[in-house]
């Protein structure tokens, strides 16, 4: 590390693709400010190092040019998520890290307490209850760039700690949390890429992303819509598609060029274990006339032509919507397992196509989500959201009869197939959380103990209220244009939850396992 001292003077051999390309300093005087060791990776653009030895250094990582400027975009949004806020009447207000449980259903980071031996403290998964708490407490407007912890398995865009845009409104309905950060989420287009979305963002229910898109966070960047073909598909002797629940397909556009190898590509995908699907048909709609099974038109050629006429399998290619050159790719069997499967081969071609382009922004929200779901295994509902998500008015009856159909006041922020935000309007009436409690299967003793405080607050007057948390390293990473929500944490865990540069976690020296009362086994 230098100190230079001298004259800036005009530079004889310019660099137009430099800043400072046009002059140079003429040394009078140098000063070593500290003596500094050979970095065991290149400092550049690109660097030379690997994943783990650049973690392992992050400091001298984050000195990297693309560090520096994601660090820089993240800075710059976080200020102006303040300034929409604030000049929206939005307080920014503080929550505690050391709580109890909150109801994200994930796994609690636990910390032990000193002075209340054998107690622990958890850190929040989500400052929920207590954003609810100062509605109660009459701040009707509140927000706070927060940082929550759950103990979940990591991905590339999970990290055991991550900050939410965390947001609550009293004296609210669904309508107008979408109109306040609608206009937010433009906002943060506008000031930090300079992109000015001037159309309503899209609203669509849960159930039509889910038959879409298979997907409850559609990528709309492009087309590919999903259609059922189970009527046109079932009744002609191929029994695959007989003795399945649901036939479902969609049109790759241009596709039916791929040559067998790459269909054969496509089989091996779907069939991957993380997807699971036991086949695909196809079905192609070449452009070539003389290849036509009627005049004028496309021929129609499948994997499953032993089964059906030309003009059945031409239906089903239809049905998708698909046109010459076109190839359909169709999937069978239990409806939601299915779609879902469809879902991850959508997103595999629009990759093949390149239509998933980071600098293609399609915002969209998604409404109308199922309040509950049902868990097989334990034979129980969960909250899709929370257990403080309102039912809608109009569904409130099925809770006694089909609680499976009731769908929620519950939204969520999508882009690009991400899931950037979610929240939803909070059952303010204590009878009706009563009922959704025992629903989600909480007996009176563990209803008390878990969220009596929030309870008995509710008795003392409680505003309508809603609210919503953005993901705001996802975010980041969205406006980046990076997969990776690690590109813009400056310290961030590896996929095993260690920080490698502090070696955390790390063991407690006995002396302090003795404090705590605490005996490892
Ligand atoms: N607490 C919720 C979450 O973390 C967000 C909300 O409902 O406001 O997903």
């Amino acid at each position: 590390m230098l100190q230079v001292e001298g004259e800036v003077i005009e530079r004889s051999a310019k660099n137009p693709k430099m800043t400072t390309g046009d002059i140079e300093l003429s040394a009078k005087k140098l000063t070593v400010l500290h003596e500094a060791e050979v970095p065991p990776f290149t400092i550049e653009e690109q660097s030379d190092g690997g994943d783990d030895l650049r973690m392992k250094y992050r400091y001298l990582d984050l000195r990297r040019p693309p560090l520096q400027r994601n660090i820089i975009l993240r800075h710059k949004m976080a200020q102006a998520v303040r300034r929409f806020l604030d000049g929206e009447g939005f307080l920014e207000i503080e929550t505690p890290y050391l709580v109890n449980s909150t109801p994200e259903g994930a796994r609690d980071f636990v910390v032990p307490s000193r002075m209340n031996p054998h107690q622990f403290y958890a850190l929040p998964q989500s400052p929920q209850t207590l954003k609810q708490l100062l509605m109660v407490a009459g701040y009707d407007r509140y927000f706070q760039i927060v940082r929550c912890f759950r103990d979940e398995d990591l991905r590339a865009d999970r990290q055991p700690e991550f900050t939410q845009i965390d947001c609550e409104m009293a004296f609210v309905e669904q309508e107008d949390v979408l109109e306040v950060f609608e206009r937010w989420a433009k906002y943060m287009f506008s000031e930090t890429l300079g992109i000015h979305l001037t159309e309503p963002v899209r609203r669509i229910p849960w159930s039509e992303a889910m038959e879409k898109y298979g997907s409850d966070k559609p990528d709309l960047r492009f087309g590919m819509e999903f259609s059922d073909l189970t009527d046109l598909a079932q009744g002609h002797g191929f029994s695959v598609f007989d003795d399945a629940e649901y036939v479902v397909g969609f049109a790759a556009p241009g596709c039916a060029s791929y040559t067998r190898k790459q269909i054969d590509g496509l089989i091996d995908f779907v069939k991957r274990q993380q997807i699971g699907a036991k086949g695909l048909v196809w079905i192609r709609l070449d452009s070539d006339p003389a290849q036509a099974d009627t005049p004028g038109g496309a021929a129609v050629k499948s994997s499953v032509d032993k089964f059906y006429s030309p003009d059945q399998v031409r239906a089903m290619a239809e049905r998708c919507g698909a046109r010459e050159g076109d190839l359909v790719l169709i999937l069978c069997g239990p409806r939601m397992k299915t779609l879902t499967q469809l879902s991850a081969l959508r997103l595999e071609m629009a990759e093949q196509l390149g239509l998933r382009d980071p600098h293609k922004f399609v915002p969209l929200w998604v409404v109308d989500f199922p309040l509950f779901e049902w868990d097989d295994e334990t034979k129980r509902y969960y909250a899709v959201h929370h257990p403080f998500t309102s039912p809608k008015p109009e569904d409130v009856p099925l809770l006694d009869s089909d609680p499976g159909r009731v769908r929620a006041n519950a939204y969520d922020f999508v882009c690009n197939g991400t899931e950037i935000g979610g929240g939803s309007i909070r059952i303010h009436d204590s009878a009706l959380q009563a009922k959704i409690f025992s629903l989600l299967g909480f007996n009176d003793e563990q209803i008390a103990s878990r969220f009596g405080f929030l309870i008995n607050a509710f008795k003392y007057g409680a505003p309508p209220h809603g609210g919503i948390a953005f993901g705001f390293d996802r975010l980041c990473s969205l406006f980046g244009g990076s997969e990776s929500i690690r590109d813009y944490i400056a310290f961030p865990k590896n996929n095993a939850g260690r920080d490698v540069m502090l070696d955390a976690p790390g063991s407690l020296d006995p002396e302090q396992l003795k404090e705590l009362e605490i005996k490892l086994g």
